[in-house]
């Protein structure tokens, strides 16, 4: 117990952290390529905030949050996403009176008890971007193009990106009664969420994974079909925009999210070889969500992309970087007598933004040259006894072998200028 983590978590240790740098680092540089500013929440919000935010009917929240009463009473959950947390933060801190269109983005965990399986973990992350205060259908199209880019940087091809309307609060009444209307007499043989989902959330029964539900939604209507004149005309203008951006869709009807505030654009990204957990990216348009947070209606749209998901899409395509662990300088003691001498040119060499490491077990030679390939250093500079004498270091050319002696004076200058020419 005590020596394995929980279940559904992952320790990330320091062969893989470089993979992660490297995904954030993409991240970052699109961000700032298509103006999006950071912003960091806390790993834990009101309970409320995820009630009111991501909806009481939603299978995040009747299963899945990690909720726990803190020593003051308070009913506290680890965020589960991070959409309701940025638009409190948005509320909080008044960012809406800085520009009419806040463009954010997020790197974290996100926890959630799912059942854990590959792709699917209880805390997992999340690179997410929320545009607040945008209601052109532009701002929806660049959103987009930023998920797709950021995943074709990483060089993922093969990914299918699915594009719906869910309409808004004065089409989609029509729709949901239509929607009824088709299951009513099938009520029966739904699965007992679905049969739930009826009267609370009927748009659910179409993305659920039951087989018999899927088969009893063939032929329901389209949310498509019942669209009002200003859905239909925004979502006209988001293809568009996507065609003139080179962005290839595919309108899928039952791409649905059955929420009030969830309002017009619904996608989702998916890359096929992963298999069963194959979503890599979903978003879209939540004109109604800041309002419901407390806030003056705001329309909004945003898209989260699960981080270890990709990482299993780079990793099979064999697209992860080497773990590019390398060092300057691995400083080599030999003899009692030589160690203050070794860890005072160990000082000088960090001192000069060298990257250097040294063994303080006082092992053999063979054992600090191998520890001085296993950093990947550079340079050896060994440094014993007979050396000091000479007030001199051996400079070792790890790739080449060549050494030479250099007065130890010299030595942390010769080093520098060696490794940064
Ligand atoms: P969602 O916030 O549910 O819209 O999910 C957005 C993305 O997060 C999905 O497309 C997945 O890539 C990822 N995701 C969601 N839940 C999990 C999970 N339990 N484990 C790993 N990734 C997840």
């Amino acid at each position: 117990m005590l020596t394995t983590g929980p279940r559904g978590t992952k320790d990330i240790l320091p062969d893989t952290v470089g993979q992660w740098l490297y995904i954030e680092k993409v991240v970052r540089d699109i961000c700032a390529l298509y103006g999006y500013k950071e912003i960091r929440t806390p790993v834990f919000e009101h309970t409320e905030l995820f009630l009111r935010g991501i909806g009481e009917t939603t299978d995040v929240v009747e299963k899945e949050m990690y909720t726990f009463t803190d020593r003051g009473e308070r009913s506290l959950t680890l965020r589960p996403e991070n959409t309701a947390a940025t638009v409190r933060a948005y509320l909080e801190h008044k960012l809406y009176a800085e520009s009419s269109l806040n463009k954010l983005f997020y790197i974290g965990s996100m926890f959630r008890y799912d059942r854990p399986q590959a792709g699917r973990y209880r805390e997992f992350h999340q690179f997410g971007i929320e545009a607040l205060g945008g209601d052109n259908p532009a701002v929806d199209a660049e959103i987009i193009m930023l998920a797709t880019q950021f995943l074709k940087t990483l060089g993922l091809a093969e990914l299918e990106l699915s594009l719906n309307s869910v309409g808004c609060p004065k089409c989609r009444p029509v729709y949901r009664e239509k929607l009824q209307d088709f299951f009513r007499d099938k009520l029966d043989e739904l699965c007992p969420d679905c049969r739930s989902r009826y009267d609370r959330n009927p748009m659910r029964i179409l993305d659920c994974k039951n087989d018999k539900c899927k088969e009893l939604s063939v032929g329901a209507p389209n949310i498509t079909d019942c669209l009002c004149d200003e859905c239909q005309d925004h979502f006209t203008k988001v293809q568009s925009l996507l065609t003139v951006a080179g962005i290839k869709f595919n309108l899928d009807p039952r791409l649905v999210r059955g929420l009030d505030y969830y309002t017009k654009t619904a996608f989702e990204v998916k890359y096929a070889p992963l298999g069963a957990q194959s979503a890599v990216a979903g978003g879209g348009r939540y004109d109604g969500l800041i309002e419901e947070c407390g806030g003056n209606a705001t329309p909004a749209v945003g898209f989260a992309v699960g981080l270890e998901r990709v990482l299993l899409a780079l990793e099979k395509q064999g697209l992860l970087p080497e773990n590019e662990l390398t060092s300057d300088a691995f400083v080599i003691a030999l003899g009692d007598g030589a160690q203050a001498e070794a860890f005072k040119l160990l000082c000088n060499l960090r001192a000069k933004g060298l990257k250097a490491n040294m063994d303080f077990a006082g092992r053999s030679m063979k054992a600090q040259m191998k520890q001085a390939n296993k950093a990947a250093a550079q340079f050896a500079v060994i440094v014993g006894e007979d050396e000091i004498k000479d007030a001199c270091a051996v400079l070792k050319n790890m790739q080449t072998g060549e050494q030479e002696k250099v007065l130890l004076e010299e030595l942390v200058n010769k080093l520098y200028a060696e490794v940064k020419d």
